[in-house]
């Protein structure tokens, strides 16, 4: 049975590893293109590249992420299309309470 700490650990490993695999793709992808279609394959590419590494990130985000209402004190999780477009601080989001239907300043716990 593995403990909290050692799937923390193992899931950081897999984040670190996907990321750099993300990075490597990207970075052959944009040579290739980059070359084949200059200047609009580099624009493209450039477009995908960032978009797709900051919904990566930001899904990762917000799987690994729990939130508390300042209401009701529930703990929720929010969708990565929630993680991207809400308002945030460094330790609060601006989110609607699934449970009491609040909007505040949810504090984030996880
Ligand atoms: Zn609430």
């Amino acid at each position: 049975m593995h403990s909290d700490i050692e799937d923390t650990n193992s899931g950081w490993k897999n984040t670190v590893f996907r990321i750099l695999l993300v990075t490597t793709t990207l970075a052959i992808s944009a040579y290739l293109i980059g070359l084949i279609f200059w200047p609009i394959g580099f624009i493209a590419w450039l477009i995908i590249g960032v978009g797709g590494t900051l919904f990566f990130i930001v899904r990762q985000h917000a799987r690994n992420t729990v939130y508390r209402c300042v209401e009701c004190n529930n703990e929720f999780k929010i969708s990565a299309l929630i993680d991207f477009f809400s308002p945030h601080t460094p330790n609060s989001k601006y989110l609607k309470c699934p449970k009491c239907n609040k909007r505040g300043w949810q504090i984030e716990i996880g």
